[in-house]
């Protein structure tokens, strides 16, 4: 006899599959979908979970989040941090390399990531590794022990303990990951014109949100890329460009895709849902790298993602101490660049995306499949199918809320979000099959686990 806890069969009028949004039976046994049937076709022996009007999404993957820990786990750490994401409706976070310390730049420190994270994890995760300036020997060493990919900086990441790379560095590094078949994701901005243009506003008000957004132009990143694109097209390297912040390179990033480049680009919610104009002085809450630029860039960005020149949402939710934020001195040129949003992203890209008529199967493909694809772990993570892991997120998507700090389940409860009007609420979420966040708060002891590649 199987208990009722491991057979369950979830029925929702809008089951969101690859195929479309269907009114259907998601058959769930031992944390795995079974299958997906309609209503008529449910066997008896499965404890039946009706979800109503609500819709039925897979669990999200966020594919660049900054979890810190070991080192920094007062910035946040695993257990702040995958509760938070239940709390969005995501079951997969791939962790980036830097933040953390050691930096994920050795198997060494890979296994002191995985002591770290044992026992700590509400959702799956998995560890990017870092390339810096000169760790070329041990890229073989990380792929053997089961890192995803590898993450890398053009320019200084804002941070001591990982050290950006240099061209010839990069050329050091692109046969291994080349031979490795694994992504590289890239921070695509190059320092040159980010220096010259900081230069002239020495003597500019640093709290004026204009004075920053100067001070990392456009060709910073535009002029990264075309590097970029020379190196991938020389070693043939799978390449992902982090957080496109400009729209101008769209053209260019369109091009290289049609020329068949193992190219995959992705974007931020803060880049799809402010602007510029309208980031007060001294709002230090809204500083991150590259930064948040025009309104009309970020229509111009919605395009890029409606056309699927950009593949993937992802949060890059990078939590500091709000000391670090300089509220009160409200520099721009010193506060900690970085927006926490891993316990919102999913209802701001829906009140974003809704409003331009997009579908919540778009949502699943930018926030669930396509990262899921990137971080390879795409036949069981992203999709509502048979044979996939049973991650779900219990989505109202007619819903709206005004965020509090009740809202974020992250260490630091600040947010440039805060006070904003959203629409769609995470009801509830599961991972393979069992209900880690409902009603507003998480449950039962962390059961996430390292995914191995
Ligand atoms: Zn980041």
């Amino acid at each position: 006899m199987e208990s009722a806890g491991n057979v369950q069969a979830f029925i929702s009028k809008r089951v969101v599959v690859p195929q479309g949004i269907q009114d259907a039976a998601v058959l769930v046994e031992d944390g795995r979908i079974l299958d997906v049937v309609s209503r008529s076709q449910i066997p008896s022996r499965f404890a039946i979970r009706d979800l109503g009007d609500y819709a039925l999404l897979p669990g999200l993957v966020d594919s660049h989040i900054h979890m810190n820990e070991p080192g920094r786990t007062e910035w946040e750490g695993f257990r702040t941090a995958t509760r938070a994401a239940a709390a969005g409706g995501y079951t997969t976070l791939i962790d980036m390399p830097l933040n953390c310390l050691p930096p994920t730049t050795t198997v060494a420190a890979l296994e002191a990531k995985r002591r770290a994270a044992s026992g700590q994890c509400h959702v799956d995760w998995m560890a990017w590794g870092g390339v810096v300036c000169d760790n070329q020997e041990r890229l073989a060493e990380l792929t053997a022990a089961g890192v995803p990919g590898f993450k890398c900086f053009l320019i200084h990441p804002g941070i001591d303990g990982f050290t950006m790379v240099t061209e010839q560095e990069l050329r050091a590094a692109l046969p291994h990951l080349a031979r490795a078949g694994l992504p590289l994701l890239v921070h695509a901005e190059l320092p040159s014109p980010v220096e010259a243009a900081t230069q002239k506003l020495e003597q500019a008000d640093w709290t004026k949100y204009t004075t920053y957004l100067q001070s990392r132009p456009d060709e910073a990143e535009l002029s990264a890329i075309q590097l970029l694109l020379t190196l991938c097209r020389e070693f043939r390297f799978r390449l992902h460009i982090v957080h496109l912040s400009t729209s101008r390179a769209l053209e260019t990033l369109r091009a290289a895709k049609r020329e068949g480049l193992p190219l995959s680009v992705e974007t931020c919610p803060h880049y799809l849902h402010f602007a510029a104009e309208e980031i007060p002085d001294r709002a230090t809450l809204f500083k991150c790298a590259p930064p948040i630029r025009s309104r009309e860039n970020r229509e111009t960005l919605w395009q890029g993602l409606n056309e699927g020149v950009i593949d993937l949402v992802a949060t890059d939710h990078s939590p500091c101490p709000p000391e670090m934020k300089l509220l009160h001195e409200g520099s721009f040129r010193n506060a900690w660049g970085g927006i926490s949003s891993v316990s919102l992203a999913l209802p701001v890209m829906w009140t974003e995306a809704s409003r331009r008529g997009f579908a919540l199967g778009d949502i699943v493909r930018w926030m669930a499949e396509g990262p899921a694809k990137l971080a390879g772990c795409h036949s069981r993570k992203g999709r509502i199918a048979k044979g996939f892991d049973a991650d779900f997120v219990v989505f109202c998507p007619e819903e709206q809320f005004t965020v509090t700090e009740n809202h974020l389940h992250y260490r630091h409860r600040v947010s440039p979000y805060l006070g904003e009007r959203l629409r769609g609420v995470v009801q509830a979420t599961y991972l393979r099959g069992n209900c880690i966040f409902a009603d507003g708060a998480c449950i039962g002891e962390p059961r996430g686990s390292e995914l191995q590649r």
